[in-house]
């Protein structure tokens, strides 16, 4: 729907196709859902004792823009050691959607053209063409891995940026070495911002996943508590940068986030203490059990990292496919709306055990459909 008071800069979004499969969704009484893109386990009793204390011993003001000191520090800490760079300065953020939308609103002029790896996350066309950016994405298909030529290919005077994703949404897929290492050692060389959004990084299965600012001393890194934690509501994220990027980034909170969530920052200081191994184990089962169900009937990269799988639809678009996957009660999203093409579908194995498979039951049915 219109207004004539809307701006113009939101003209170009579209949120029809995942809206629809919600509406849809809400409709079925009990959908096997495996179209959920968080955690579903609950946050760690200690974070949630963390911050019933900050919110009980009265932590519920403004905190400074950058973030608490403690936490910051930490994080300052915590990055120091791992990277040895001399200029990198980090910033609390109200998730690590918010340190995307600051990074966009600092960096990101009306023409500039930003390099992104097609499948890509829903909201970076929507972000940064709501600045005026121009996406251009490469095509990673059919095993999303990153052809560094590729990349080279497309960079043009008007290059501003390279928003690298791994382990990324919606594929799963984890970026190697030489790609990382590539991508990183591209951007430097041809002075172009490296933006990367290293929100999975805990969910990387099979090795670590690789840091693009290892190999870039610029490269502006985005990271958050949502989906390590199962926090994703209490919108704490992080990203860290050069100091001069980190400066402009943090007077921009000042005039639009203005902090993120204060008792949350405590209770993210106490998250980092938290041992996960015992969560990742359990997801890198979810996603062998999926690789299982899937095995023989459908076109599907294993995922080294975060918890999504993006098969090939075995018949009809990705959005027929969903559409009779609907019918059937199964609820995954159509690969359009992370993708100029549309083939795929995406799963999320952030569920029960038992979910994957009536899922898994439910996609073998379709996929023999049309056999
Ligand atoms: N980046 C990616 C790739 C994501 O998948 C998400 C969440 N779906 C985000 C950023 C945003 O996470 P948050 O704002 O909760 O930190």
């Amino acid at each position: 729907m219109s207004h004539p008071w809307i701006a113009q800069r939101t003209a170009h979004m579209d949120s029809s196709g995942i809206r629809k499969a919600f509406d849809l969704a809400a409709k079925m009484s009990d959908p096997v859902n495996l179209s959920i893109g968080q955690p579903d386990f609950d946050v760690p009793d200690p974070i949630q004792e963390a911050a019933i204390d900050a919110i009980k011993s009265g932590k519920n003001c403004y905190s400074p823009t950058q973030g608490i000191e403690p936490l910051l520090a930490r994080l300052q800490t915590d990055v120091d050691s791992f990277y040895g760079h001399s200029d990198r300065r980090v910033l609390v953020t109200s998730g690590t959607s918010g340190a995307l939308v600051l990074a966009a609103l600092a960096m990101v002029d009306p023409g500039d053209q930003i390099i992104l790896f097609d499948p890509y996350f829903v909201m970076y066309p929507s972000l940064l063409g709501m600045m005026g950016g121009i996406c251009i994405p490469i095509d990673t298909y059919p095993d999303f891995r990153i052809d560094v030529s590729k990349v080279e290919a497309a960079i043009t005077p008007k290059t501003k940026m390279i928003l690298l994703n791994s382990p990324a949404n919606p594929t799963g897929a984890i970026a190697d070495e030489d790609a990382v290492r590539g991508v990183a050692e591209l951007a430097a060389r041809h002075h172009i911002a490296l933006i990367s959004d290293e929100i999975y990084s805990q969910f990387s299965y099979d090795r670590p996943a690789i840091r693009a600012a290892k190999y870039n001393e610029e490269a502006i890194v985005i990271d958050g508590f949502s989906k390590t934690y199962g926090m994703t509501g209490w919108r704490i994220g992080w990203i860290h940068g050069p100091s001069a990027i980190i400066e402009r980034l943090t007077m921009l909170q000042q005039y639009t986030f203005v902090c993120a969530p204060h008792p949350l920052q405590w209770a993210a200081l106490t998250a980092l203490d938290i041992d996960t191994t015992e969560y990742m184990t359990a997801y890198r089962k979810r996603r062998d059990l999926l690789m299982e169900e899937l095995n023989g009937f459908y076109e599907c990269t294993e995922p080294g990292g975060a918890f999504y799988a993006f098969p090939k639809a075995p018949w009809g678009t990705g959005t027929q496919f969903v559409e009779a996957a609907l019918a059937h009660d199964l609820l995954i999203i159509p690969g359009n709306i992370f993708s100029r093409r549309n083939t795929h579908f995406r799963i999320s194995f952030a569920v029960a055990p038992e979910t994957i498979q009536r899922g898994g039951e439910i996609l073998r049915r379709l996929a023999d459909q049309r056999r």
